[in-house]
């Protein structure tokens, strides 16, 4: 081990090498429960390309595995540590190395919090659209990494739609460079795209070239209460089918609307079955806004509110925000991350209401609704080991129901740790194969972030 960090040191100032065991332990994993991790060997904390080059060049000389970290808020235990590795930390990678806005790109280090970029591209009045609920504290890297979603995706999409061009330093050290600053751009295999979600599989992310839009118009948002989550799915369709574009449309059960009012007094309908958020950044948001409050109420809802200006919107999105920090209080939680066709979801949140009543469990629901993408929230208490091994099997019934459906295991979250027997059965084996062997081509001595995803 002593080997490892002087090599290290060899090529990175002694500062960026942390050694100490409860240093060392603070980064053995992220947010995600039940899943494996160990205590790093070491953590690096590189500030250029170059030092990512010559960790790399180490390890894969000294045989060493590194997992890549971002700020590891990640919900499936893609970035936990393993055993003998070195945690390499982007964190200090974070500066906004350009915003142009006649080519609407930022050039970026990995390690740039979401929401500062939003705000640098504000400032030209320009946006990033991602903007997973964790944007205050999560980088860029690991949007990048996993494949970040968000609240606006329904109607700007999700990371991968946002990544242009990457810097990637490989295992043995080169460093490649994928994509383009064009606005189009079709030359050769879209490796850029590989990188997205590849949860720190292939390479280490040290740049990366994103699009940015035009800032949209402040967003307004109302709120639909029902009395039941199929009624707010049949809204949810019907508001598509008649040919909406909103900006946000997002949906909470009972208990995730008592949660949030526990935590935070934010004076939500408590004894509503499902609320609905959908907003809309148009250029007449309050009439896109009543048609689609008609819409809600043919659909069954009970109560329609539109907030009456930008402000009483962003408390409705801040709500919607503190919906997993809310369940997580209700005890130990396992979140999962099932997408559907949008024309399933009630079938899936009825489902997930079923498999909750057969385990015995309390889940929570937060949806993005208008993307089909179901975050139900098994709550359990880990110091009851029957309960916590009814909580895996209810999470793992709720994968089979999403496959079941036409969905998929995870719509933003990743694979990591968590899900990667399931990954086998979405893939299929000839799908499984050829990501191995891709995977291979990479990293042949499967040094990068071993573990995860198969
Ligand atoms: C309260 C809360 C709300 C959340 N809401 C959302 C949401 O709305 N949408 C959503 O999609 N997610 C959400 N998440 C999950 C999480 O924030 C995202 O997955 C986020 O993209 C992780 O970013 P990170 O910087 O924390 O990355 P990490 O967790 O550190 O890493 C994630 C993955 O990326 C890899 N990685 C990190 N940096 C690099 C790099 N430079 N090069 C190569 N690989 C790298 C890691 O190895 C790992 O596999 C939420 C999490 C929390 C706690």
């Amino acid at each position: 081990m002593s080997d490892l960090v002087d090599r290290l040191r060899e090529g990175l100032p002694e500062a960026a090498v942390v050694q100490d065991p409860d240093v060392a332990a603070a980064y053995q994993q992220d947010m995600a429960g039940f899943c494996e991790s160990a205590v790093p060997a070491a953590v690096v904390f590189p500030e250029t390309v170059e030092q990512v080059q010559h960790v790399m060049r180490t390890a894969t000389e000294l045989r060493v595995p590194v997992v890549p970290q971002g700020a590891r808020t990640g919900l499936s235990g893609a970035a936990n540590a393993v055993a003998g590795c070195i945690a390499l930390s982007l964190v200090k990678m974070n500066r906004i190395l350009e915003l142009d806005p006649v080519d609407r790109i930022a050039v970026v280090e990995p390690g740039v919090i979401n929401a500062d970029l939003s705000r640098a591209a504000a400032r030209h009045g320009l946006s990033y659209p991602p903007d997973p609920s964790s944007w205050e504290s999560c980088t860029v890297g690991g949007n990048i990494g996993t494949g970040a979603g968000g609240l606006c995706c329904v109607k700007y999409g999700v990371t991968a739609e946002y990544v242009l061009g990457l810097d990637v330093v490989l295992p043995d050290g080169r460093l490649l460079r994928t994509g383009r600053r064009t606005a189009k751009g079709v030359a050769g295999y879209d490796l850029t795209r590989l990188f997205v979600g590849a949860e720190g599989t292939l390479g280490v992310v040290v740049g990366a070239v994103l699009a940015l839009r035009p800032a949209p118009p402040p967003q307004l948002v109302l709120a639909a209460e029902f009395a039941s989550t199929d009624e707010a799915c049949t809204a949810v369709c019907a508001v598509m089918a008649a040919g909406h574009v909103p900006s946000l449309m997002e949906l909470m059960d009972t208990t995730t609307v008592r949660a949030v009012n526990a935590m935070a007094q934010m004076g939500l309908p408590d004894s509503t079955a499902a609320l609905l958020l959908v907003g809309f950044d148009s250029l007449d948001p309050a009439s896109d806004l009543a048609a689609v409050g008609e819409l809600c109420r043919e659909a069954g809802a009970t109560e329609v509110v539109p907030a009456s200006d930008s402000g009483e919107s962003e408390l409705l999105l801040q709500a919607r925000r503190l919906a997993l920090p809310a369940l997580d209080r209700l005890g130990t939680t396992m979140i999962d991350d099932v997408a559907v066709p949008r024309t399933r979801l009630a079938e899936m949140l009825a489902g997930v209401a079923r498999i909750g009543r057969d385990y015995e469990l309390t889940i929570g629901v937060c949806a993005h609704a208008g993307d089909g993408n179901t975050h139900p929230v098994v709550v359990f208490d880990a110091k009851d080991e029957a309960e916590s091994a009814r909580a895996r099997a209810s999470f793992d019934a709720i994968m089979a129901l999403g496959l079941e459906l036409g969905g998929t295991i995870t719509g933003e979250h990743g694979v990591g740790l968590l899900k990667k027997e399931w990954l086998a059965r979405e893939l299929g084996p000839v799908g499984l194969e050829l990501q191995r062997q891709v995977k291979a081509v990479f990293d042949p001595l499967g040094i990068m972030n071993p573990g995860k995803l198969f």
